[in-house]
């Protein structure tokens, strides 16, 4: 029977799955969302990285609408670019007449045939307002038509397209301000049609090499529309298209993201306005339930289930284009280095055989010159300028301001004055926060609580940056005020297949695999693995995470202080963190990536010393996911949030941003190789998001110092106090029971993550990205220390597998009721009311004895012996050994003549036997070693529980079932491989 023991109640879910899946149900389903369960082969596939399924695009052709198959482009080469679609299937294109080289010159098909088939010019614009700018526009509202005038020159020329959508629904990833698509595009006029062509831009060669004709028949280009020309006119030989065509059409791929037609009829233009060298038009998209012609549609449901629109069946959204100028300036992309972390612009390169390496790889920034460049430090010619949107309350805007302005010191270091600055959106501003010309921070609404990401636009050519956008999402804030929820969440899936500690914690950690769709699921998971993309880019689960450290952290002030803080503290706290939230963001959309190694610049002890933090700074890099720095009840409580960018933050900026005597990017390289061999300095150490899958104790997101054992042991011995005056204290002003039982779950999951991340020592080995050198000593590997690992080992038996590891005070528990709120929004659990405390300390223990037994961990340990002397080493007997002593001590050491065992204890100790019989049997793959050692450790314990007695019955049929368990397992027939 399958025991709905564990109800996911984690509202802001950090799998978008569970809030797609079930909240047109009652909460009965949540638990049971199946994932993927990353492997433990040293392989581990990067989730985010995996490909995007075939996603439909409408295609117009010949007045038809049909469906063509696309891809959405993507791989980790390319994080950071912008997402780019490639026709699925190339046989059937319809534009033979393409100009074989991409900058050629419009050849003859571009006059047009027969005149008299197209409409008078005149005719057709008559009745319209004219704008002019980049493109002509003329508009007939009353008729909800735009023409688009197209200059003959503009013709087979490199625009930018992005769709961003201006109005969402606040809920599922469709959240107003989200960047939906961008592409390099032109307009090619094929006989009477106009083709809107994506640019291919994976595949370059130089200008001349014969190879361009074969790069053009090899690698296609993608015509995503072919419209009807309308008009062209006698004398300028401009040609008109009616833009209803283009961008009545969802150009944005929403619809197929969504898996519902967008039905045109219904579909009309908002504000349209151009300027000189861009275009910015709204459409709006009335979306209904009706139908799907998806072939592979499983789902009946005809309803999209949102539960924060009135009517699901049938809703709005705005998506705004912006058709804009690539910028014509003399920006030199700058050459990447795999030391320093940015987002990269990558092509291959196919005019020159004989590099070893067929990619070149820019980083992607923005283009900042100096006024005088002369000047050790000048202000830039153009500043970078974020527009704070007047949606933000006056409270925060302080906050944002300062977390944008702390760059600017970086930008010192690399000669620049002022870089970046913040200005505000006025209260009667005419432009729109996803007008490309504009940066902004902008304030959106949602309910399902992500918060914060920094998507940019990218010169796919060049990678340089050309606007950018942050959402903050005052759910998040609101979420600040109050305690979020945050508690360990088995489910059943994850308790049957054995779901690894790394890939169970990432996905609370890092939400990579819970994004992931699931194939049997409903359309709407199409869009899911949209936002998988988008969550690996622009920082989604940092936002849901973050909420809950943040919640973590201001329990902590209030449970561990002396005295309830005052509000001035609160609203410091509050403030230091968006603050930091915002300097990320930023940091994003500077082009920076993640640096996990960020936090790893203090000793735990300095970390709360405020001459060290506010001169030095707390991290090395704001780039990190940085948890509350909450100091042991010992010391004085320092800073909780970095103040300033970091030494590695610094550095990044001065590789990307300062200003060299070279002319090409290549003759950059010596100076930028100056910059770079720095690495190997400590602060200035990175790892990102595909090096932390690896054992690796020092690279991780929400870990703290540069020992992390020390620091987690730490926030252990905090948690076990938290728990204790969350009992003994008067409950804090209005609080009820089903907050307190959620304070419980935030700190239960606190502890948690310490102990994972404690995990991580034992095999652990740190990964540098060094270069060989002859002045470089560092070796990209090194093994943690041997005491480390049994420190680490120790630990875990401390707080996770000893008899008193969870000594929860009876009154404590049974003060955990649920919230019994049943209304939209809020689904109280139904089932078992009360805390499961057994079933969820072995599952928290099972995960950690499953992951030390892995047969990943064990074959990690095994090279590492091999790879260093035998003294360094942490050997498979040691580890089967104190892991034996520890779960068994009451057999192995008894004390007295009768011993009894308790009941969690009993549970960890099955558990333990489990295991060791699962190896011994061969239904787990461990190491030969592994196996024999098994059986060794196992034929030990029965020898042993033959000499103990047990009074009471529980550890009486306790002990006789183990040992007839085990004795099966040492007689069973042996299986073969
Ligand atoms: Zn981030």
């Amino acid at each position: 029977m399958k025991r709905l023991t564990f109800y996911v109640v984690a509202l802001h879910s950090l799998f978008l799955g569970i809030v797609i899946a079930n909240a047109k149900t009652l909460a009965v389903e949540v638990g049971n969302q199946k994932r993927e369960t990353a492997s433990v082969s040293p392989s581990v596939s990067i989730p985010m990285s995996s490909p995007l399924p075939l996603s439909k695009v409408w295609v117009i052709n010949n007045q038809k609408s049909q469906h063509q198959s696309f891809i959405w482009v993507q791989d980790t080469k390319k994080t950071g670019q912008q997402p780019f679609l490639l026709i699925a299937k190339d046989s059937e294109k319809p534009d033979k007449d393409k100009p074989e080289k991409p900058d050629e010159k419009p050849d003859s098909t571009s006059k047009p045939s027969k005149k008299d088939d197209l409409e008078d010019f005149n005719e057709v614009i008559k009745d319209t307002q004219k704008q002019q700018g980049l493109f002509t526009l003329y508009r007939n509202k009353d008729e909800n038509k735009i023409y688009l005038e197209i200059k003959p020159e503009q013709l087979n020329k490199n625009f930018l397209a992005t769709a961003t959508l201006e109005s969402g629904i606040g809920e599922a990833g469709i959240y107003s301000g989200m960047p939906l698509q961008d592409f390099l595009f032109y307009f090619q006029q094929v006989d009477k049609k106009l083709n809107f062509v994506v640019r291919n831009v994976n595949f370059r060669t130089r200008e001349g090499d014969p190879q361009a004709r074969s790069l053009a028949r090899s690698f296609s280009d993608s015509v995503l529309y072919s419209i009807e020309i309308k008009s062209i006119h006698p004398q300028r030989k401009s040609i008109l298209i009616d833009l209803s065509d283009l961008l009545l059409t969802d150009l944005a791929g929403l619809t197929s993201s969504l898996g519902l037609p967008g039905s045109a009829d219904e579909s009309y233009f908002g504000n349209a306005k151009v300027f000189p060298q861009n275009v910015e038009i709204e459409s709006v998209m009335n979306f209904s339930g009706s139908s799907s012609d998806d072939e592979d549609e499983e789902d009946s449901d005809q309803t999209l289930g949102f539960i924060s629109v009135p009517d699901s069946r049938g809703f709005t959204l705005r998506v705004h284009y912006s058709l804009s100028q690539l910028p014509n300036n003399n920006y030199q992309p700058r050459l990447a280095d795999d030391r320093i972390g940015y987002f990269i612009t990558a092509y291959q390169d196919l005019s020159n055989d004989e590099r070893k390496e067929p990619f070149v790889r820019y980083i992607n920034r923005w283009h900042l010159e100096k006024q005088d460049p002369n000047a050790p430090i000048s202000p830039p010619k153009k500043p970078i300028v974020f527009w704070i949107d007047n949606a933000v309350p006056l409270e925060y805007r302080s906050a944002i301001t300062e977390g944008v302005l702390m760059w600017n010191k970086a930008f010192e270091a690399a000669g620049f004055k002022d870089a970046i600055q913040v200005k505000q959106m006025p209260d009667n501003a005419k432009w729109e926060p996803a007008d490309i010309r504009y940066n902004t921070i902008r304030w959106i609404n949602t309910i399902d609580g992500y918060f914060a990401m920094g998507p940019s636009r990218v010169n796919p050519l060049t990678g340089e940056i050309l606007n950018a956008s942050i959402l903050v999402d005052a759910s998040f804030i609101r979420a600040l005020k109050s305690e979020y929820r945050q508690i360990i969440q088995p489910n059943e899936n994850e308790r049957q297949t054995r779901t690894s500690l790394t890939a169970f914690m990432h996905n609370r950690l890092l939400c990579a695999n819970g994004l992931e769709a699931n194939k049997n699921q409903t359309k709407r998971k199409l869009f899911a693995k949209h936002l998988s993309k988008l969550a690996g880019e622009y920082d989604l689960c940092y936002g849901m995470e973050a909420a809950n450290q943040f919640a973590f952290g201001s329990l902590a002030i209030r449970l561990l202080q002396p005295a309830p803080p005052s509000s001035e503290q609160v609203k410091n706290y509050i403030h230091q963190y968006l603050r930091l939230i915002i300097a990320h963001e930023v940091g994003h959309t500077l082009g920076l990536r993640h640096n996990f190694r960020g936090s790893t610049m203090l000793t735990p002890e300095q970390l709360n010393n405020t001459d060290i933090t506010r001169n030095r700074g707390l991290v090395s890099s704001v780039m990190d996911y940085i948890p509350p720095n909450i100091a042991p009840q010992d010391q004085k409580q320092g800073d909780y949030f970095p103040q300033m960018v970091g030494p590695y933050d610094d550095w990044a900026i001065q590789y990307g941003y300062t200003q060299f005597p070279a002319t090409t990017p290549v003759a950059e390289k010596p100076f930028l190789n100056k910059i770079a061999e720095k690495s190997d300095q400590p602060e200035l150490t990175y790892a990102t998001d595909e090096d932390m899958y690896d054992l690796d104790p020092t690279a991780d997101a929400w870990d703290n110092s540069n020992n992390v054992l020390l620091y987690s042991r730490w926030q252990l011995e905090n948690a076990r106090i938290m728990w204790d005056r969350l009992n003994k204290r008067p409950p804090m002003d209005g609080d009820s029971y089903s907050d307190m039982r959620e304070q419980f779950g935030t700190v239960l999951g606190n502890y948690f993550q310490n102990i994972y991340y404690a995990t991580k020592y034992i095999g652990g080995q740190s990964f540098y990205r060094v270069h060989p050198s002859e002045k470089q000593q560092k070796l990209p590997f090194k093994a943690v220390p041997v005491e480390k690992q049994r420190q680490a080992l120790a630990l875990l038996q401390k707080y996770i597998f000893a008899e008193d590891a969870f000594n929860f005070s009876p009154d404590l528990l049974n003060k955990l009721a649920p919230s019994r709120w049943r209304h939209w929004g809020s689904s109280p659990r139904i089932g078992r009311l009360d805390y499961p405390i057994h079933d969820l300390v072995l599952f928290m223990q099972s995960l950690v004895l499953w992951d030390l037994l892995s047969g990943d961990r064990l074959s990690r340990l095994k090279d590492m012996e091999f790879k260093n002397k035998a003294e360094n080493s942490l050997t498979l007997p040691e580890l089967f050994d104190t892991l034996q002593n520890g779960i068994w001590t009451e057999v192995l050491k008894p004390e007295g003549k009768t011993i009894t065992i308790s009941s969690l204890r009993r549970g960890i100790q099955r558990q333990y036997v489990e295991t060791l019989s699962e190896m011994v049997l061969r239904k787990q793959y461990v190491p030969e070693d592994a196996r024999t050692l098994a059986w060794y450790k196992l034929k030990q314990l029965s020898e042993k529980l033959d000499n103990v007695r047990a009074e009471d019955e529980y550890t009486k049929a306790h002990l006789l079932e183990t040992r007839d368990r085990i004795k099966k397992v040492l007689d069973a027939p042996l299986q073969g491989n």
